[in-house]
């Protein structure tokens, strides 16, 4: 899927425009405390442009999963409103509506470069279901539509797709890097082109696998995944993480690999583990010899240096999924070696996926990326090259 021709706000004209803004203000709370604004700040620089261009800026978002009215108390965006205001030095309003007469008055009565906050979208029901007359609604309040929410733009929503049915529709700063970045290397990506998989299941990553085996020269497989493909080539995977019922799949890529005769690179030895505990004891396995009673819980040293050797001279490397249980510090010497090996490569790199994101930015290397994909799932099917409705709502440049 190739949104490269998608409008930005830098195509249209927003001065004196009432502009609808769906941002991703899903950030962690914890008693009505903001604990990560991370969300908020990278919000920022699409609302700035907007108010420097005199806009009249109108932001909605969804937050958490409000489902009754003692949930709905601890899903507000009152607080996401006062952060904002505070991050970029100016009032920032905010109205406990949505859709009724006193967003709409309070839309109607902003001015240029003025910023109001609604509430959140998923108080109503309509919104995930991307009900028609909800996302009219919405639109009503403003001329036009911005999506730079990427986190939910694999989702039809209301406030993510319905609405670019009423108004002009174009994509913020978030969702333009997504598209460009992660887009423009799917589409034409600079050679040689390595992906790096890993992370726990074989299932979640088959659609990631299938997209990007057409496109790379090289594709590494590390995580557990790799101990469903050992098994597929008869190695003994003692008691590591495997999908019995996808061993068969992984016979198919391994052939598919093989007749397009790309580089199809499986760990050579393994760091497992005689528990899935963080203290459990160590000891290192040849891939394909791993006891009974060990289960593999990171790539080995000899797996590092094939791997970071793959990645040295990449074009561009896209990279999902941790190749051990990087979370636990004695299981995250691989990603931590794969990480490194790509900050310091000349590649364009590209990570996507939730836990990737995080392993990347607790070990200290996200600022050696060239972008860090900002939604898990979103990324995953962008990566799986499905349709994101978020994005394909928009309008395309003449
Ligand atoms: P992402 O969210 O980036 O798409 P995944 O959710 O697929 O990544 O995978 C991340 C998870 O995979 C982590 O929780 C990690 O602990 C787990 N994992 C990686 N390697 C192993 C392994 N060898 N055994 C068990 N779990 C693993
Ligand atoms: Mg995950």
């Amino acid at each position: 899927m190739n949104y490269l021709n998608k409008k930005t706000i830098e195509d249209i004209d927003v001065a004196g425009k009432k502009v609808l803004v769906r941002c991703d203000f899903n950030v962690p709370l914890a008693d009505g405390v903001i604990t990560d604004d991370k969300r908020i700040r990278e919000s920022i620089r699409t609302i700035q442009y907007l108010v420097d261009h005199g806009a009249a800026v109108i932001l909605c978002s969804h937050l958490g999963r409000p489902k009754d009215e003692e949930s709905k108390k601890a899903c507000t965006l009152a607080p996401v409103a006062k952060r904002l205001g505070e991050l970029m030095g100016r009032e920032v309003q905010f109205t406990t509506d949505i859709i009724g007469d006193e967003a709409h008055a309070k839309a109607a009565a902003l001015k240029s470069g003025e910023i109001l906050v609604i509430e959140n979208v998923r108080f109503f029901k309509e919104e995930t279901k991307n009900d028609p007359e909800f996302a009219k609604a919405l639109a009503s309040l403003a001329d036009i539509y911005v999506n730079d929410a990427f986190g939910t733009a694999h989702r039809a929503h209301a406030s993510t797709a319905g609405v670019a049915d009423y108004l002009p529709a174009v994509c913020g700063y978030l969702i333009q890097k997504e598209i460009t970045i992660m887009g423009g290397a799917l589409a034409d990506p600079k050679r040689p082109f390595v992906a790096i998989l890993g992370g726990a299941k074989v299932s979640d990553k088959i659609g990631v696998i299938t997209n990007l085996i057409d496109k790379v020269d090289t594709l590494i497989i590390g995580g557990a995944m790799a101990y469903t493909f050992s098994l597929a080539k008869g190695g003994a995977v003692g008691d590591s993480k495997v999908e019995e019922d996808k061993v068969d799949l992984a016979k198919e890529i391994l052939d598919k690999a093989a007749a397009k005769g790309i580089k199809f690179l499986l760990p050579l030895d393994t760091v497992a583990a005689d528990a899935f505990d963080p203290n459990a004891n160590i000891k290192l396995f040849e891939a394909g010899t791993i006891e009974d009673g060990w289960q593999g819980l990171d790539i080995g040293p000899k797996t590092q240096e094939l791997f970071a050797d793959a990645v040295k001279n990449a074009g561009t490397v896209v990279w999902n999924g941790p190749m051990g249980v990087s979370e636990w510090d004695r299981f995250a010497a691989g990603t931590i070696a794969v990480a490194k090996a790509i900050a310091e490569s000349n590649a364009i790199s590209i990570i996507g996926g939730g836990d990737s994101a995080a392993a990347i930015e607790k070990l200290g290397f996200a600022d050696k990326m060239t972008h860090i994909s900002t939604g898990g799932g979103a990324s995953l099917e962008f990566l799986e090259g499905l349709e994101l409705p978020g994005i394909a709502c928009l309008n395309d440049k003449d």
